[in-house]
């Protein structure tokens, strides 16, 4: 589309689409609403959405359409993993409506194994990878933390807290870059870990609180952004050689429009929070990728949070996920014009 950005200009910023599979809730006349260009209905570069009869073409750095697994994801993005390791700072967005596949994309279904999302996947190779590393010198230190961001302000998961002392109660949970590019929140819990069985279970304590917090506070789901951040420092033993990298896997908060949720008075507000660090966050990679001198990261909590993330020489991808259902054929326009202007 004539907003999109030529490769070259592009720098580190790259952008998938992923479409989930029509599911029985969805609505009647089980046409979906996309369609692909090409006949390799896995993995190609465009999709149509058919609206009224047309077809609205959009290309992306890559198209999963509803036949790709959680596998045939990850190995696309296991790379971007890697470069954590090698001492990049990594952002893994999932953007999109709710009910279009974010959670799925991002955590998927733990439980079943062939479900299980990039979250666990990526951390399943990130310890696999360190382990590996040993016999050529590298010892790494790895720390999680994992916060949401709800009508602009951070609640920590990983906090013994209850939810309401946690978010109320005089905790700040200031964000502060240093002159090293290191972010740090004013007290927020962080984790040292060292297998994939202690991050399952902060996992696990994330959702709980994320569930209890969503009860007390008479939330509705997806109505915040959930960032689980995991800051690796890598020393080799034998060069002296020192990596700093960090992998920030964020499902976004639902990227639904007013009029459709209908929202008035708290979901009012709330609705204009996900708005206002939605846009924020779209204007922060457009003026990235057009290499703009002012980049407006205070817009928001969230990229403020991730500025050090988010610029310089770190890697930035969107997954923009799809219903391909016929009722949300609005909502899904409106997520591919959101990716193909940060593509
Ligand atoms: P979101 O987080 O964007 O609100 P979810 O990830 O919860 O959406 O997905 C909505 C529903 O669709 C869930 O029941 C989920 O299991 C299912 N789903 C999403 N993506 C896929 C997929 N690629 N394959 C199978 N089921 C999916
Ligand atoms: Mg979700």
């Amino acid at each position: 589309l004539n907003c999109s950005l030529s490769q070259e200009l592009k720098g580190n910023i790259r952008v998938f689409c992923r479409v989930r599979p029509l599911l029985p809730d969805d609505g009647p006349g089980t046409e979906p609403v996309v369609s692909y260009p090409t006949s390799t209905e896995l993995l190609g570069r465009g999709i149509d959405l058919v609206q009224s009869g047309q077809k609205l073409p959009f290309t992306f750095d890559k198209v999963f359409s509803h036949e790709a697994s959680q596998q045939d994801v990850f190995v696309e993005i296991s790379q971007l993993v890697q470069s954590a390791l090698d001492g990049y700072k990594v952002c893994i967005f999932a953007y999109g409506q709710t009910g279009s596949g974010k959670t799925f994309t991002m955590m998927g279904k733990p439980e079943a194994p062939e479900h299980k999302g990039l979250i666990p996947r990526s951390l399943e190779q990130v310890f696999q990878t360190s382990q590996a590393l040993r016999s050529q010198g590298w010892k790494y230190k790895m720390q999680a933390s994992m916060l949401e961001i709800y009508n602009e302000s951070i609640r920590d998961l990983l906090s013994t807290r209850s939810s309401s002392e946690n978010l109320g109660a005089g905790k700040q949970y200031t964000i502060r870059h240093d002159s090293d590019g290191n972010t740090s929140v004013s007290d927020l819990t962080i984790v040292d870990v060292c297998s994939m069985k202690e991050v399952s279970a902060l996992l696990y304590q994330a959702a709980q609180s994320r569930s209890v917090g969503r009860t007390e506070m008479n939330e509705q789901s997806s109505r915040s952004h959930f960032v689980f951040t995991l800051r690796i420092y890598g020393v080799n033993e034998s060069t002296e050689q020192q990596v700093q990298g960090v992998l920030n896997l964020i499902d976004l908060a639902g990227s639904e429009r007013l009029s459709r949720s209908g929202a008035t008075g708290d979901r009012l507000r709330e609705t204009q929070a996900i708005n206002k660090s939605l846009s924020s966050l779209s204007d922060v990679i457009f003026a990235l990728a057009k290499k703009d001198d002012h980049v407006p990261f205070r817009n928001s909590k969230l990229t403020y949070l991730l500025q050090p993330c988010l610029g310089g020489d770190s890697k930035t991808l969107m997954f923009v996920n799809i219903s391909p259902d016929p009722l949300s054929v609005g909502e899904s326009l409106c997520s591919l014009r959101f990716a193909a202007r940060v593509n």
